[in-house]
């Protein structure tokens, strides 16, 4: 329901959480963070209200310095902590807005391959499916490219990826989603909203548009993989 992704200088999880407040008028069932702690992808996830994965990260903290973060609306799978978003393998971590049409099928053609699924979400396809690719290719931005082709439906989405520090990839089908701009830091966000405690200049990815993000900037690409160049507008989100 709600997507915050924070490439930052200082640690992220309490700023990704700030922004899922702000993402909370949408409603949700259930939320989580991920982030790269010493280059290595952790989570916390928590059923119900944005206070009780704050109690989750107060008794275990997360220092990583990029991350993402969710609040969920169920629409696959119950509203459970194994459910809650971000999902993970060993590669990478997804957060998902709306719904993969094709789930059931990518997740049969992921499990004859052996590919052995822990939720009961169709989000879950796009984590396994894009490790999978990773395991072909090992670039994660060939990886996503690949795998978009495959997904039907309407959805935005935010990956980070174990050991790069330095990178956060977008995509948005038929979901909003918006990219942040920083100091030497970027964000990525569902709407202006969620971005507003961090910045207010914000660019709206278009239909079909997916981003790779770095500290220093993004690279918009379209549906055609082509780069593409997306305006820059003032937010008054913030004020
Ligand atoms: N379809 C996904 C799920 O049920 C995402 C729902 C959402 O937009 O929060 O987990």
């Amino acid at each position: 329901c709600g997507i915050v992704g924070i490439l930052g200088t200082t640690p992220v999880a309490s700023m990704i959480v700030e922004g899922l407040k702000r993402l909370e008028y949408r409603g949700y069932d259930s939320a989580g963070v991920a982030t790269l702690e010493h280059g290595h992808l952790e989570r916390r996830r928590a059923e119900g209200k944005l206070r009780n994965l704050e109690a989750r990260l107060r008794e275990q903290p997360l220092d990583g310095h990029i991350g993402i973060g969710h609040t969920r609306w169920a629409t696959h799978g119950k509203p459970t902590e194994r459910n809650a978003h971000p999902h993970a393998t060993d590669k990478l971590a997804v957060v998902h807005n709306g719904i993969i049409e094709n789930f059931r099928e990518l997740r049969a053609e992921l499990e004859a391959d052996g590919v052995r699924f822990e939720s009961e979400t169709d989000t879950e396809v796009v984590a396994q499916y894009v490790t999978r690719e990773m395991r072909r290719t090992n670039d994660p931005v060939a990886a996503v490219a690949a795998s978009l082709r495959r997904f039907r439906g309407a959805f935005a989405l935010g990956f980070v990826f174990d050991g790069q520090e330095d990178l956060l990839i977008g995509a948005r089908r038929g979901a909003p989603l918006a990219i942040g701009w920083g100091e030497g830091e970027m964000y990525l966000g569902s709407d202006a909203l969620a971005l507003a405690p961090f910045t207010d200049t914000i660019t709206y990815l278009e239909e079909g548009d997916w981003v790779v993000l770095r500290r220093d900037g993004a690279e918009i690409r379209d549906e055609n993989n082509q780069v593409v160049s997306r305006a820059k507008q003032k937010s008054a989100a913030g004020a």
